[in-house]
């Protein structure tokens, strides 16, 4: 098969002959059929945080189609539309018996980004336990990006405990972004989008928020104060994670409020003690996403709730053009990696 290797951080994927991996027992064989790209890619591409061992193949937002099955698989069949679920939890610790697989002190392995390869290739192998059923109704494209973003977003929104009526902030409406908007709409709040840019503000108007702002053109804690009369925010979700949007987040929490950290970078932020004890304020963080967050994003799409993140298509074999036009900045929602030449995505 066609596979698109990582060979050495900071250079280009190669896009090599490799062997087609072969099912165990309890794997499936899975055609991919689109792959979803976003930062952590980039990540990987330059060996900032996770650092797998090389040569690796990339791609943790994978969708295709089932061709073969392990002697032991009984819950899906050669034909069966899947996606992964990608952390490689122990299922025995106390984290994974209480349904938070995804912080298993013993998580050592995640596809596409450390252990397992991903779906930067023609086929991927998984063991069946992490396949997930791709509802019918639902392309390629957009069950793809459901593994990370909207795994993410559901669980992100899902951790803010958003309730009727609270107003919610989201800093940063890119990949999980653009999910995470829709499911605090659903969730009842109203929601207020910043961005960088005023073509990323429009993109967040058109996924429905209340009010979506432009940080380069307006100062947020002062629009923020005028649309709360004063109270300011009940929820901040931060998917931007630098230490301005930490900062300007806490500033515009209400006396209550709570800050759920999704994105990250290296910054650190300094905390005021006194100003979180006074204030009553939380700080909750989150990561990826629980399988049953999966299912819900999967369910939610399906009933058509929420809109499509995808704008943007490259043939897999472009995977490196598709990372430079990610790394401008300029993508709304999600790019995605797919195959030109692949079945329809609903079979009748
Ligand atoms: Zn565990």
């Amino acid at each position: 098969m066609k596979a698109a290797l990582l060979r050495a951080f900071g250079a280009p994927l190669t896009w090599e002959d490799v062997d087609t991996p072969r099912p165990g027992a309890d794997d499936v064989l899975i055609q991919v059929m689109a792959c979803g790209t976003d930062g952590t890619d980039l990540k990987l591409l330059d060996g900032f945080g996770y650092r797998p061992e090389l040569p690796f193949i990339m791609g943790h937002e994978p969708a295709g189609l089932i061709t073969e099955v392990g002697a032991s698989v009984r819950d899906f069949h050669v034909g069966d539309r899947v996606i992964s679920y990608n952390f490689f939890h122990c299922g025995r610790c106390r984290n994974c018996r209480r349904g938070r697989e995804q912080i298993c002190p013993y998580l050592d392995r995640i596809l596409g980004v450390r252990g397992v390869p991903g779906g930067y290739a023609d086929y991927l192998c998984l063991p069946a336990s992490q396949a997930v059923s791709i509802p019918k109704g639902i392309p390629w494209e957009d069950a793809a990006v459901l593994c990370d973003a909207g795994c993410t977003a559901y669980h992100a929104v899902d951790r803010a405990r958003v309730k009727l009526g609270e107003t919610v902030v989201i800093f940063g409406v890119g990949g999980v972004g653009s999910f995470a908007v829709q499911f605090a709409k659903l969730a009842g709040a109203r929601v207020i989008a910043i961005e960088q840019s005023d073509k990323k503000a429009r993109w967040a108007e058109d996924l429905g928020v209340d009010v979506a702002l432009d940080a380069t053109s307006v100062d947020v804690g002062t629009e923020l104060r005028q649309l709360t009369e004063g109270w300011g925010a009940d929820c901040v979700i931060d998917i931007v994670g630098r230490e301005e949007t930490l900062t300007l987040g806490v500033d515009l929490l209400c006396n209550g409020g709570r800050l759920v950290i999704v994105g990250y970078t290296p910054d650190h932020y300094s905390l005021s003690g006194k100003h979180f004890a006074q204030n009553e304020l939380e700080v909750i963080g989150t990561r990826c996403g629980r399988r049953r967050d999966l299912d819900q994003a999967a369910q939610l799409l399906a009933q058509g709730r929420v809109k499509s993140i995808v704008t943007e298509r490259y043939p897999l074999s472009d995977v490196n053009a598709a990372h430079q036009r990610l790394q401008s900045g300029e993508v709304l929602g999600r790019l995605v990696l797919d195959v030109p030449q692949r079945p329809p995505s609903t079979p009748a």
